[in-house]
């Protein structure tokens, strides 16, 4: 067998680089001399009204979220790669130079063995152009370098020009003529290897990542383009990642036409059908098998400006926010869907895998760049502060996770299903999916703080940090403990006389907020909801303070006006139990809850007749918890 040759590749690979970024187009363009700017995309995204900064613009300042980041890079640094190469290495017919191989899901014997890798390939490029570190530079290109050997032995492998993997390509064989039977997810683990190698060639410029990401491409085409498209559906019916989402990502970035058709025939009928048509058929659907097709069907609406693409992707969306959420921004329990609304039915031990908040989070970014709509990231600060913040264990240096995070009464992080998913990740042992999405993001937390569009700036997310704004010469620094505290403070430093606008998002759950320029209170709107505008020639050293006032609600789950969770402001409270297993819901005096300290979210009330510490559930770490509490709230998720 043989397929399409380089050389094709080559000549489409040329065209696409004359397809020059328009203005205002990618975020990836390059706005500086700074070396680590990304790799600018060969086409602009279709419809972007707004546009993230580089990754390298934004650093969090001292807090959580920078602990979060510390323990992750901490880790990154540690990994061995050789250990990580094993079985790339054992599958292309390389030696494997005497390491020793992993455990948990990098197995030898586990069936899509290296899905892993290619997080890391992400996070070592994320680390690498958000912080400069070298160490995490120095082993992506370690790590490309040496897949490259792989890829260059496929002959002596017995594989066809391009492939890439820890287990053999005669999986795809099974795969297409419907026979897999070992559970195997191939082109799931294939999409996470070349989504890492996107990105060492973009946010490190390695010509070496993109060649062996092009080949690898190359070999996806091919294998696709051989099957009719009822036998490309039959396919899609195994789960395949973002295919589709990683194919048009490489039709931006390398502007090859044929890998926006590549992409296409990852199209999953069976889910974007029911989604474009506006029915919510997702109950019984596993969960995290979907979420990355709506991302992909979002980025196909940015390479094609298809609308159908926009309606799956915005439907699905809406339909997983508002009926299939709990009230941390998770969704999921034993990693499907339920029927719309079920919530209060399925407070489970193994609720919220991590993998579909990251992914949920990823569509939701893509979304507000087309229609930059401050609900977005109410939902998207819902989930970062109440799932992905207390995902890792602070107590680990190398910022392990949990798979799960369960919501059942008496539920601890840490302890969960028996088959792992509810133990904390290992550095050698696990390498769950939900492992890898957790290295990514805690790498980029800063990632969707900062917006900016040709009117201005977008303040989406109140956290310690600074965004070097390089477009404008700015630096806008924000001081904040918030959630802590309800007031933050954005601080512009330079680029005197220059005229824009700042919006920060005024979320839908407070009342009350103000705004004010150097401790003059500003006479703007401040609406719940949406974006309060600070538009006016900036001088050196503007101070723009908001505060967004909180308060404690108790929010219903949609299905039961007396299963409630606590919240103040954007912070979900858990009730703190010890070591002690409430059997049922804790019946909550919602009138008692009452704030204890100023300096910290804590609050007591009286459940079960008995006094009760309540908390960020981001902080309940170590100790059984409540979420959810048997009392009548009013309806509806946040
Ligand atoms: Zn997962």
């Amino acid at each position: 067998m043989s397929h399409a040759s380089l050389s094709r590749r080559r000549l489409i690979q040329a065209a696409g680089a004359a397809a020059v970024v328009t203005a205002g187009g990618a975020a990836t363009v390059a706005t500086t001399g700074d070396a680590r700017a990304a790799v600018p995309a060969a086409r602009a995204d279709i419809g972007a009204l707004a546009s993230p900064f580089q990754m390298g613009e934004v650093q969090l300042g001292a807090g959580r979220w920078k602990g979060n980041q510390d323990r992750t890079l901490s880790y990154l640094r540690f990994v061995d790669a050789d250990r990580l190469l094993y079985n790339f290495r054992s599958n292309h017919g390389l030696s494997t130079g005497g390491a020793q191989s992993n455990g948990g899901w990098d197995d030898p014997a586990f069936p899509f063995r290296t899905h892993f890798q290619g997080h890391f390939l992400t996070a070592w490029s994320y680390a690498w152009a958000v912080l400069g570190d070298t160490e995490c530079r120095d082993k992506a290109e370690y790590f490309v370098a040496e897949l490259a050997k792989c890829q260059d032995n496929n002959a002596a492998a017995g594989f066809n020009p391009g492939y890439l993997s820890g287990f053999p390509e005669s999986e795809f064989d099974l795969l297409e003529s419907g026979s897999l039977r070992n559970g195997n997810v191939p082109y799931y683990a294939l999409h996470k290897t070349l989504a890492g190698l996107l990105d060492v060639w973009r946010y490190m410029g390695s010509t070496q990542a993109r060649d062996v990401l092009l080949a690898f491409a190359d070999w996806v085409d091919w294998r696709t383009e051989r099957l009719d498209s009822g036998q490309m559906q039959s396919v899609l019916r195994t789960e395949f990642g973002g295919m589709n989402d990683v194919l048009a990502e490489l039709y931006l970035q390398d502007g090859g036409e044929r890998w926006l058709t590549a992409a296409q025939r990852f199209d999953h009928a069976a889910v974007f059908d029911p989604l474009a048509a506006g029915r919510d058929e997702l109950n019984g659907l596993h969960a995290n098998t979907q979420v990355p097709k709506w991302v992909g069907a979002a980025r196909e609406y940015q390479a094609t400006g298809t609308a159908r693409y926009l309606d799956i992707a915005t439907n699905a969306w809406h339909f997983v926010v508002d009926a299939h959420t709990y009230a941390i921004g998770g969704n999921s329990q034993a990693e499907h869907f339920r029927a719309p609304d079920a919530i209060a039915g399925y407070l489970a031990d193994d609720t919220c895998e991590g993998c579909n908040t990251y992914n949920m989070l990823r569509l939701t970014r893509e979304l507000w760049t087309i229609d930059p709509d401050p609900a977005y990231f109410d939902f998207y600060e819902q989930a970062l502060l109440g799932h992905m913040i207390g995902w890792q264990n602070p107590a680990d240096e190398h910022g392990h996770i949990t798979y799960f995070t369960p919501l059942n009464p008496g539920g601890r992080r840490g302890v969960g299903p028996a088959w792992g998913g509810g133990t904390w990740s290992t550095d050698y042992n696990s390498f769950w999916c939900c492992q890898g999405t957790g290295l990514e993001t805690h790498m980029k937390l800063m990632d969707s703080i900062y917006a900016h569009d040709e009117g201005g700036l977008y303040v989406n997310l109140f956290a310690p940090s600074t965004l070097t704004w390089s477009e404008q010469d700015v630096t806008v620094t924000q001081t904040t403990d918030y959630p802590v505290a309800d007031t933050t403070t954005l601080t512009v430093s330079g680029g005197a006389g220059q005229t824009w606008a700042m919006r920060v998002r005024i979320p839908a759950w407070t009342e009350g907020a103000t705004v004010s320029v150097n401790g003059e209170d500003q006479d703007i709107a401040v609406e719940p909801g949406s974006y309060a505008t600070v538009e006016r020639a900036w001088a050196d050293g503007d101070a723009v303070t908001v505060t967004l006032p909180m308060g404690i609600a108790v929010r219903a789950a949609n299905d039961d006006a007396n299963v409630s969770a606590v919240v103040y402001g954007p912070v979900v409270l858990s009730g703190d139990y010890g070591d002690a297993e409430p059997a049922t819901l804790p019946t909550l005096e919602a009138d008692t809850i009452e704030r204890t300290g100023e300096d910290a979210l804590e609050f007591t009330a009286t459940a079960d007749g008995s006094e009760v510490r309540l908390a960020p559930f981001y902080d309940a770490h170590g100790h059984n918890y409540t979420v959810y509490w048997n009392a009548p709230g009013a309806s509806g998720t946040p």
